[in-house]
């Protein structure tokens, strides 16, 4: 017997965006094998459906600059140290993904040529051509910022036509859905009103990036299995961040 067809989608060029800690598992520091290879399952869901796949991921299951210079490291360091911990994660996902036969690039912002490849827009847009999935590692490169910053601005470089950001819940809520029981989903939400109501979609520069460029950003749950294709199917429930 065949395999069923993929659902379809109208969506050409995405990026994903998680965080470490969606590669933790129920542990509470650093990575997950089955965990990530779920995850890498998901991606591949999606690759089947002709779709081009960015990536990037975080790094705050192994390090977070903030909590490093909250103990009294020097803050730029803590930084590098959380950009590194991304590349530790981007690596992880590689192996996960080409374990399933799914072709990928890392490609890092801080050049480290035995690792990762550096990053080269034009290279990174060719990869993306031939169905490579290209997963974006430290960060924007610089101090200061966040890997929802870097998601934003490798989304619109690369011309993305949306960030899917895969969290714990369905969407973006009004309150904390694990603390309120009558907390809200919005099924759409402007980036102003994110950033008003300081909705912790993403941080402040990230949605300003997104906002001033029109990219929309979608939230779902990636606890939920299939659910990023069926997000991009148009199925399930998520928030839609947009002008
Ligand atoms: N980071 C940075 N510049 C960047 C991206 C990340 O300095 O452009 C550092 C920062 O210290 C951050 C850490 O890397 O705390 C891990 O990234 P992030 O906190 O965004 O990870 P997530 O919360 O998504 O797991």
């Amino acid at each position: 017997m065949s395999e069923p067809a993929a659902p379809k989608t109208t969506f050409k060029r995405v990026m994903l965006k998680i965080s470490g800690e969606a590669l933790m598992g129920d542990q509470g520091y650093g990575l997950h094998p089955p965990t990530v290879q779920r995850i890498a399952r998901e991606v591949q869901s999606v690759q089947e459906m002709g779709v081009e796949i960015c990536m990037v991921i975080g790094g705050g299951n192994i390090f977070r600059g903030l909590s490093g210079s909250a103990q009294g490291m020097e803050r730029t360091t803590a930084d590098y140290m959380g950009m590194l911990a991304t590349v530790m994660n981007a690596l992880a996902m590689q192996s996960a993904l080409e374990d399933l036969g799914v072709f990928t690039r890392v490609i890092s912002a801080i050049t480290m040529n035995e690792v990762a490849e550096p990053y080269i827009r034009r290279r990174a847009v060719r990869h993306l051509e031939k169905k490579r999935v290209c997963i974006f590692a430290a960060g924007t490169g610089n101090p200061y910022f966040t890997t929802d910053t870097a998601a934003t601005l490798r989304a619109n470089e690369m011309a993305c036509e949306a960030i899917f950001k895969g969290t714990k819940v369905d969407g973006v809520y009004d309150k904390d859905p694990a603390k309120f029981k009558d907390a809200v989903r919005y099924d759409h939400v402007s980036y102003d009103e994110v950033l008003q109501k300081r909705l912790g979609v993403m941080d402040a520069s990230a949605i300003a990036l997104a906002r001033d460029n029109n990219l929309p950003i979608i939230v779902f749950s990636l606890d939920e299995p299939g659910g990023f294709q069926g997000i991009l199917a148009g199925e399930g429930t998520y928030t839609k961040v947009h002008g």
